[in-house]
């Protein structure tokens, strides 16, 4: 048995660590299995792959997609084994960067408004850009505000400028987020589920909806369930017969984050791996 992690963000998205730095933490962690599930982007899964298969870490190519589905928004979904190179993806994952760009041109213009009735001076895009390599989110923009010194951290950035100075995401549809991740050759896996909702009851619907969707699998084992949480997660998972995946959830910015490891220092088996590899094998046949 060995140990695994099933969702870990790179700096082409919102963590700190480049795709190749993940595989050396992976391997210092004694990590056998990652999946990079970038919000958003694939472009990091190739040097992810290329480090991994210098230093004996598999690489799932993974992503995360941000979807909206009844009443509930910002519903996190996992694309796992995907053809990171299949133009349908990357059509619809160049389409969102457009709509993020002007987003975050729209929440910088807001901030800056905000900075302006506090005497402050604004931030230029530029100082943005410059602290992100890959897709830009509302986390560079706090990281811009804590560079000028404006806020003491990225909770603070959030609570005084960026929660209300948001602007809408444009999310995907479920039904055309999960049709893409399947016609890609993928798995699709319901993120961090209690983040959608903590009512067991509502989750047990929503979760047995999707599935009629087409929904694959759960992240039973996640940084943001408590140990009741992933009891409920574990059960439901198994009298629908969804694929139960972990993951850490790693961006490399909180203190203590760990590749690998997850809430209360737990680990991940690799023993969750075989039943989400077979269907990604025959995912992939399908095609
Ligand atoms: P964005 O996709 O640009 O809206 O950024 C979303 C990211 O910002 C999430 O993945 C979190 O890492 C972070 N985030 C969102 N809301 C908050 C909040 N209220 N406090 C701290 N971090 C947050
Ligand atoms: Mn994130
Ligand atoms: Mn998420
Ligand atoms: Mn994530």
């Amino acid at each position: 048995m060995g140990f695994m992690d099933l969702h870990v963000h790179s700096s082409c998205s919102d963590g700190i660590l480049s795709p190749t730095q993940i595989i050396t933490a992976a391997v210092e962690a004694g990590v056998e299995t990652i999946a990079l599930c970038d919000h958003d982007t694939v472009a990091g899964v190739a040097d992810a792959h290329h480090a991994g298969k210098r230093t004996g870490v598999c690489v799932i190519p993974g992503v995360e997609l941000s979807v909206a589905f009844h009443q509930y928004q910002d519903v996190h979904l996992l694309g796992y084994g995907i053809d990171t190179k299949a133009p349908q993806l990357l059509a619809q994952l160049e389409m969102f960067a457009r709509r993020r760009a002007t987003r975050n041109q729209e929440i910088v213009a807001a901030v800056n408004k905000r900075l302006t009735t506090e005497g402050k001076g604004p931030l230029d895009s530029s100082e943005v850009r410059a602290l992100a390599e890959g897709v830009i989110g509302r986390p560079h923009i706090g990281r811009a505000l804590m560079a000028r010194g404006y806020v003491n951290d990225l909770q603070q950035a959030f609570d005084q400028y960026l929660v209300p100075c948001n602007v809408p995401k444009y999310y995907w549809p479920m039904a055309d987020a999960l049709a893409t991740i399947h016609a890609v050759g993928g798995v699709a896996v319901l993120a961090h589920p209690t983040t959608v909702s903590t009512d067991q009851q509502a989750l047990n619907e929503l979760i047995t909806e999707l599935q009629t969707l087409g929904l694959d699998g759960l992240e039973v084992y996640n940084n943001l369930a408590s140990e009741t949480d992933m009891l409920f997660l574990q059960g439901l998972a198994r009298r629908l017969g969804l694929l139960v995946t972990a993951g850490s959830d790693f961006h490399g910015t909180a203190n203590g984050e760990q590749i690998g490891k997850g809430r209360g220092g737990i680990r991940f088996s690799d023993a969750l791996l075989p039943p989400l590899a077979a269907l990604a094998a025959q995912r992939a046949a399908d095609r």
